[in-house]
């Protein structure tokens, strides 16, 4: 109610985007309970309301898709990747649609909502659906015949960095598999969920298949993670919410794949190109404004060699200027939300009274942006690989530089968290790829190697359990049965 009354008083009649139910069994559904608001981050207007989900909304969503996976499960592999193209076209057909909702709910700037966010996904319906013909569905092993079948209701669970691309990981390989699901995008950045919702019935996709309901983490995916009719939980978010989900979802035994937090290393080695590593560090620690899982926020470099990265890296900074993200031109745009802002510019303002040797940006908010989420891309240098700077996952465009001994003292502090998702080796390619081999992470990028969509994603440790992409993550979504003759 404060935000509808703000937002009269701005003059504001209407939302450019209306989300006006859930989607459940292939039309909207009117919620049970009240709205949800979307705001703007980069000017707190009320972008959307979305229904604000109850464990009553689950109920109905869950049994659309219980009552949708016999006959989706009967249809062939071809037969589904077809339908993933067709999504994969009716999505292209409404590419800036989707770039300015992308835009709205979470403030990334207008050129990015258009490439990486859009690209990406894809570039994931377009790879799951070429592994239909490839894929060992059946194999047989001496007397036993191997069969790869669906688990049947898959729930979603998905954060708000790359809202489409997200939700899109989960739900090509999915429906590759064969199950239907119920979708519950981040309340952050629920938009183009309903978009996806309506492309997937264009494309023919049979009604109950793919399903969404909004609404917050503690009520809708906590009903969904305990549900006695939900085979399994896809969840991608934070590592705290992670836990939260395997505790819930261990009274009925499902399937929980966990894709969570990350504090990936960068670790430039003596015999790397220095002014290619500390760039495309830099790159890998501010791109979406730090708000990536796999992004690089630690920077471990040779101690000799410190000042000559610290020059580097300011000058690579410069480039990230801060802005409107509707303008053509900007690079950074705000935190997705106000809260966010406020915890990424706590623990800037927090290593700046630790005092440690900030080398660019600070606290506060960037000149000329006295309103908005937006916080000042900063680099601190000299950092202790054990504080909170360098431990805690800050999620925003925040770089930590740390240096090292010795290549042994490298690796400790790289593998020194309770993450373990991606880290990037620079240096002379043999040399990079004995170094990756002493990583417990699931990803490491050697002089700046960019992304397959074949390759498997996912964390060690605390930053997870699962993989996506490629047939791994079609594995993911698919059960073992033998059958002995
Ligand atoms: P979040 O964990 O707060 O929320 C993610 C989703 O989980 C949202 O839909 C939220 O509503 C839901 N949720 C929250 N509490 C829940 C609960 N108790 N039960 C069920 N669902 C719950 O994360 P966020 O702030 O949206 O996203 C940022 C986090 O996501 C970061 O930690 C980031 O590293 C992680 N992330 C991981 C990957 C990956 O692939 N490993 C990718 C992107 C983001």
């Amino acid at each position: 109610v404060g935000v509808r009354r703000r937002c009269q008083r701005r003059g504001m009649t209407s939302s450019a985007f209306t989300v006006t139910g859930h989607w459940i069994g292939g039309g909207i559904v009117a919620g049970s309970a009240g709205t949800l608001p979307v705001l703007n981050p980069a000017t707190g207007d009320l972008v959307a309301e979305v229904p604000a989900g109850t464990s009553a909304d689950v109920d109905r969503a869950v049994a659309a898709a219980r009552a949708a996976f016999p006959g989706w499960a009967a249809t062939g592999p071809a037969e589904r990747a077809a339908t993933l193209r067709r999504i994969a076209a009716g999505l292209a057909a409404r590419q800036e649609e989707i770039a300015s909702a992308i835009t709205a709910e979470m403030g990334s700037p207008i050129a990015m909502s258009r490439t990486a966010q859009f690209a990406f996904p894809m570039a994931v319906l377009e790879s799951v659906a070429g592994l239909a013909d490839d894929f060992s569905w059946t194999e047989e092993i001496g007397n036993s015949l191997i069969v790869r079948e669906p688990i049947g209701v898959v729930a979603a669970i998905t954060p708000w960095n790359f809202p489409l691309q997200q939700i899109v990981s989960k739900l090509a390989p999915a429906l590759l598999a064969g199950n239907t699901m119920v979708f519950k995008p981040s309340e952050n950045a629920p938009l183009t969920a309903r978009i996806l919702a309506e492309v997937t019935d264009a494309a023919a996709l049979p009604a109950g298949v793919f399903n969404v309901v909004y609404g917050t983490g503690p009520v809708v995916g906590e009903a969904l993670s305990a549900h006695p009719d939900v085979d399994m939980i896809s969840f991608t978010g934070s590592t705290r919410a992670g836990r939260r989900i395997s505790a819930v979802a261990a009274g009925t035994v499902k399937r929980v794949a966990l894709e969570l937090g990350g504090k990936g290393a960068n670790i430039i080695l003596d015999d790397a190109d220095l002014p290619q590593a500390v760039a495309t560090g830099v790159m890998m620690a501010f791109a979406n404004g730090g708000q990536v899982c796999g992004a690089w926020p630690r920077m471990l470099v040779p101690a000799a060699r410190q000042e000559e990265v610290v020059a580097l890296a300011v000058e690579a900074a410069q480039r990230f200027t801060v802005g409107d993200p509707n303008t053509e031109t900007t690079v950074l745009g705000p935190m997705a939300s106000e809260a966010h802002r406020q915890k990424v510019d706590g623990y800037i303002a927090r290593g700046v009274a630790e005092g440690t040797r900030l080398v660019f940006g600070g606290p506060g908010r960037p000149e000329g942006l006295a309103t908005g989420a937006y916080v000042r891309p900063t680099i601190f240098a000299a950092v202790d690989p054990r504080s909170a700077l360098a431990q805690e996952e800050i999620f925003g465009p925040v770089l930590t530089i740390i240096p090292y001994a010795d290549e042994e003292e490298a690796v400790a502090i790289a593998n020194g968290t309770e993450y373990g998702l991606t880290s990037g080796v620079f240096g002379e390619p043999e040399h990079a790829l004995a170094v990756a081999a002493r990583l417990r992470v699931g990803q490491v990028d050697i002089n700046g190697g960019h992304w397959n969509p074949l390759a498997p994603f996912g964390g060690y440790k605390q930053s997870g359990n699962g993989r996506e992409f490629g047939r791994f993550g079609l594995e993911e979504f698919l059960e073992t049965k033998s059958i002995q003759r």
